[in-house]
């Protein structure tokens, strides 16, 4: 059976609730990168594995490494009704426990961080724009297995790139987005971001 809570949704902005439950922080260093291709997304892990960073969900939760970042074009989450050029994820995991973090992308100026990582270096903290807000939900894998409790954070500010450096992300795997999926009872808090570059 599948896990009912499904991702992606359409994040409507007047619903989302502020709230003081969530305290994420994230630091991403430096790192190498290495590609990892999938049926559903081309991506790249850190090598060596667990270089590329954490993720923690709240003050004094156990960290959550980076295991990968993946990209899919179109955007998988909608934003008050409206689908993005793109959407990077950023996949983290901690024994059964996952969280991804999702940066919506739009087509404009060239992206230097994005060109660091497409040449297999870089942190993605240079990635997240100034000033972020995560938008949380509790969601799923939006490829198979579905049937996996997934933490979401959506950042609510689109970051640019080109239009060459989105389908240098996406490479073979352009248009593989998912479904947007109601959001029932579920409901969508707000929660500043905390980034940290450093190791
Ligand atoms: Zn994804």
């Amino acid at each position: 059976m599948n896990y009912p809570q499904q991702s992606p949704i359409d994040i409507d902005s007047s619903t989302i609730r502020t709230s003081e439950v969530w305290h994420p922080s994230c630091s991403y260093p430096d790192a190498r990168w290495q590609e990892r291709d999938s049926p559903f997304n081309a991506g790249m892990v850190p090598v060596p594995a667990g270089s590329g960073g954490h993720l923690r969900i709240g003050d004094g939760s156990e960290p959550l490494a980076v295991v990968e970042f993946h990209t899919h074009a179109p955007s998988e989450h909608l934003w008050d009704g409206v689908q993005g050029a793109g959407e990077l994820h950023i996949v983290h995991v901690d024994g059964d426990r996952t969280s991804v973090l999702a940066l919506r992308l739009a087509i404009g100026r060239r992206n230097a961080a994005v060109d660091r990582l497409l040449e297999r270096q870089g942190a993605l903290s240079a990635l997240l724009p100034p000033g972020r807000t995560a938008c949380t939900y509790l969601g799923s894998r939006t490829t198979p297995p579905f049937g996996q409790e997934v933490r979401w954070f959506v950042v609510d500010e689109a970051v640019e790139v080109t239009d060459a450096q989105l389908r240098a992300l996406v490479g073979e795997h352009a248009e593989n987005a998912r479904r947007v999926f109601d959001l029932g009872d579920r409901v969508v808090d707000a929660a500043a971001l905390e980034v940290d570059g450093g190791p």
